[in-house]
């Protein structure tokens, strides 16, 4: 049982100043297993203050040099603690251990360390001779970021929003969900021993109306979210609002398009980690494959015999590979979705029911549908759950088509044994982020949704442009020799 009393504001433990607690339940077993304070808005006020103080005071003026150490000893005391947050993340949300150590926390540390040397590399000053002259140009913190991240991997995605903002020199009060406040108060604690200045870094669990006071704060400068297209939309307003920028990381309902010349056996098995991974409550998961008709029925039957073998139980067993759905509500959300399937014509290949041999948790069987027509609500709407849609298509124009034909647009692949082919056909499919037989994302190249999916960008130098602010210095005479060694363009 974690239980925590206080709140880690401004790179401190602080008593939190309201008494509401969240209870924090194993998606597995349904147990209590956390107890964290609430933050409330009072405790977002604290947390932008100081973050406030800090970058306009001494964090915001620091060297990238500096900057840089004070997150190699994050990034050491985050690895230090490496095995209670995977079983922190694991307890709180379900997700398979061998997942959340594979693909969840590992390459977490490794965007820290991206960020920390691109920020070292990052010319924050150049010379430009224009027809009036010349100008300086300066990168500048944008200042206070709030970050918002959803419970399908907290404290990852905060990582994804802290390591490029504390690199380029801002301050961040991150709000983590009231259903996963355990990994990122460890990653807090983490914070505390590497000694992050003061008001740098805050972590503030709560729900919706913390969020939300986060979000319209004047003291925020920016905001970093993670979540649902339909909150995205809100925030964007309210930001809109206020005229300061946001990044919005979104929701997506994903087309893995299959080749006619895609090897079978391959294919299935590389996308059961495309379509499955983290229980199916993933943003850029496949949800949607596309066969070419021909070939169907045989990928259906090849693709309905591997979702019936992944091992679905306890997330702590390191070979499960379909853990519990993240509350009681959202499996019943689910359930909806797959009994709208078979409502609306669908073929229940696979799947579709709770596991009869676990008792306990909020579980829902890996689920295929086949002759699924593009218009249906599951092939239409986020899931966020273990369904999957095989759509059949007649030629490569069609596939592309359906492919596109979606509200979202965050991620895809496509699958063939002519990788040049694949290539140049994913030119032509409107989404962020694509992989040719494979799947994933790594640090150095922005990921990033287009549509209902998002604006803006994480990883990559533009994640680091998010954070960073220009200004422009007309140069007056007497400033030329003081900026005379400046790279000039
Ligand atoms: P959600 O939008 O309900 O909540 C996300 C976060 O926003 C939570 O911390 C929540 O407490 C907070 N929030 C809710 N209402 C708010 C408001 N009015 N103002 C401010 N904050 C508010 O999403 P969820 O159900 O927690 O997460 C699942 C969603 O996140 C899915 O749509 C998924 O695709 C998306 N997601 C996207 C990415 C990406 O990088 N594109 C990554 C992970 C998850």
């Amino acid at each position: 049982m974690d239980r925590r009393a206080e709140l880690f504001i401004g790179g401190r433990w602080v008593k939190p100043q309201s008494d509401q607690v969240i209870e924090v339940f194993s998606p597995a077993t349904e147990e209590l297993i956390g107890e964290v304070p609430e933050g409330s808005p009072a405790d977002i006020d604290a947390a932008v203050t100081s973050a406030r103080v800090a970058v306009d005071g001494d964090w915001g003026r620091s060297s990238a040099a500096e900057r840089a150490a004070v997150l190699a000893r994050f990034t050491e005391e985050l690895s230090k603690r490496m095995d209670d947050i995977v079983t922190a993340q694991v307890s709180e949300q379900g997700a398979p251990v061998s997942q959340v150590a594979a693909v969840g926390s590992g390459p977490s540390l490794d965007v820290i360390r991206y960020y920390t040397k691109l920020a070292a590399e990052l010319i924050a000053e150049e010379v430009r001779e224009g027809s009036g002259g010349r100008s300086l140009i300066r990168r500048v913190p944008v200042g206070v970021v709030g970050a918002i991240v959803p419970w399908n991997g907290a404290w990852p995605l905060a990582i994804f929003k802290l390591a490029p903002a504390m690199a380029a020199g801002c301050s961040v009060v991150v709000k983590p969900p009231p259903e996963t406040p355990l990994s990122p108060n460890l990653m807090a604690e983490a914070a505390a021993a590497a000694g992050v200045p003061e008001g740098v870094l805050s972590v503030v669990p709560g729900g919706a109306e913390v969020g939300e006071h986060l979000v319209s704060h004047t003291g925020v400068d920016k905001v970093s979210f993670t979540g649902s297209d339909a909150v995205g939309k809100k925030i964007a307003a309210i930001c809109g609002g206020r005229l300061r920028s946001t990044v919005l990381e979104l929701g997506g309902k994903s087309a893995a398009i299959v080749l006619e010349d895609a090897d079978l056996a391959s294919t299935v098995g590389g996308l059961a980690l495309n379509s499955y991974v983290n229980n199916g409550e993933g943003c850029m998961s496949d949800t949607r494959i596309l066969v070419p008709r021909s070939r169907h029925d045989e990928f259906v039957e090849a693709f309905g015999a591997m979702a019936s073998s992944l091992k679905v139980g306890d997330p702590f067993d390191p070979t499960t590979f379909i853990g519990p759905l993240i509350s009681e509500r959202q499996r019943d959300r689910v359930e909806g979705y797959i009994f709208s399937g078979v409502e609306q014509g669908a073929t229940l290949v696979t799947g579709g029911r709770r596991p009869a041999h676990l008792a306990k948790g909020w579980f829902v069987e890996p689920t295929v549908f086949a002759n699924v027509d593009n218009s249906m609500r599951i092939a239409r709407e986020e899931i966020f759950g273990p369904v999957v849609s095989i759509i059949a298509y007649s030629d490569e124009a069609e596939a592309v088509a359906i492919s596109n034909d979606s509200d979202y647009g965050l991620g895809g692949s496509i699958w063939s044994s002519d990788v040049d082919h694949a290539l140049a056909l994913s030119a032509q499919v409107r989404t962020g982020i694509m992989a040719i037989n494979g799947f994933g994302f790594q640090e150095c190249s922005p990921f990033g949704g287009m549509k209902n999916s998002g604006l803006g960008w994480e990883m990559g130098p533009e994640g680091l442009n998010e954070y960073l602010a220009l200004q422009s210095i007309l140069l007056g005479a007497g400033s030329f020799a003081r900026h005379a060694d400046l790279p000039t363009r």
